[in-house]
């Protein structure tokens, strides 16, 4: 199947870290040309039956998603999901258990911050999420934005919410087998998510994509809004080194603070295989009529 073709199958909704609804996100995705589209919220697929619905309302296939969070040598890592069954009870409850330790986390965040000033940190987050369930970093940087302690969620990032700031907090989220293993046994595919965003040497990263693989992990996200140009074709060589399919999303949040829209990056490198090719029987309504060697963006 072509890799000419405007999928997005990476972005987040009020159901996690995102601002915006999963009926406004489909909307949004189709009015940018978007054909095939999953939403992909952290650690969470409450939102997957809604997004479906608009989805198909709108003429537009659809493959469910999620990214779960995972310790890797002391990394976190994001494992994206495609394709699986939403049903499949070992994914909720894995899903649900690493979701768990949010609560407290945040907690001790907002402790940290008040140490140096910043009163009223987890109300204020919380009052962001539209999940409480899935309390992230994300809803403090806009509480910190809105009271004007940062100009921009980067800054608060920066300067308050990683490694060695004031507002981290070190946490261990799922383990890298189980989270794969959670997405292939629910019929799904699992996709190492922007791997030029993770700070491991050369040899870590080889044994990240080489333990992937052996847990069952199939594919990799190739274009993302996380990468640059040169690092689209240092991952489309690392797809074809690992034997991995290739995948591509823009990891939208909001339309304030995210810097890459919905169905708006390039299309992925012609010498890759797509992870549409494998996922063809789980893509919603099937089939996805495409022609094989179609040169238009579709917008
Ligand atoms: P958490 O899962 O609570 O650790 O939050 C992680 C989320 O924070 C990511 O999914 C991004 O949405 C967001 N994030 C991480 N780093 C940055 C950054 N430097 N600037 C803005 N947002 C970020
Ligand atoms: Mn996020
Ligand atoms: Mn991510
Ligand atoms: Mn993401």
């Amino acid at each position: 199947m072509t890799t000419i073709l405007n999928a997005d199958l990476h972005c987040h909704s009020v159901v996690s870290d995102g601002t915006l609804t999963p009926e406004a996100l489909a909307a949004r995705a189709k009015a940018n040309g978007v054909e095939l589209w999953a939403l992909t919220d952290h650690d969470e697929i409450g939102g997957q039956l809604r997004a479906a619905k608009a989805a198909q309302a709108l003429g537009m296939h659809y493959l469910t998603g999620v990214e779960i969070s995972v310790t890797f040598i002391g990394q976190t890592v994001h494992i994206v999901g495609l394709g699986f069954d939403p049903k499949n009870q070992n994914l909720v409850q894995g899903l649900a258990q690493t979701r768990g330790g949010r609560g407290q986390r945040a907690m001790d965040m907002a402790a940290g911050l008040a140490k140096v000033g910043i009163q009223g940190a987890y109300e204020g987050a919380l009052k962001y999420a539209g999940n409480h369930d899935l309390i992230s970093r994300t809803h403090f940087a806009r509480f910190l934005v809105e009271t004007k302690v940062c100009k921009d969620t980067n800054e608060v990032f920066r300067k308050y919410l990683v490694d060695g700031k004031p507002g981290y907090v070190e946490h261990r989220w799922a383990t890298l087998k189980d989270a794969v293993t959670w997405i292939t046994q629910a019929g799904g595919m699992a996709v190492i998510a922007h791997p030029a965003r993770y700070k491991f040497s050369a040899n870590q990263e080889f044994a990240l994509f080489t333990e992937f693989k052996g847990h069952g992990g199939q594919g990799v996200e190739v274009v993302t809004g996380s990468h640059t140009p040169s690092e689209y074709l240092t991952y489309a060589a690392t797809a074809k080194e690992f034997g991995l399919a290739a995948s591509r999303g823009s990891d939208f949040h909001s339309p304030d603070e995210s810097h890459t829209e919905l169905g708006t990056l390039p299309f992925l490198p012609g010498n890759v295989t797509p992870v549409w090719e494998l996922l063809a029987d789980r893509i919603q309504p099937m089939p996805l009529n495409r022609p094989e060697h179609s040169t238009s963006p579709g917008h």
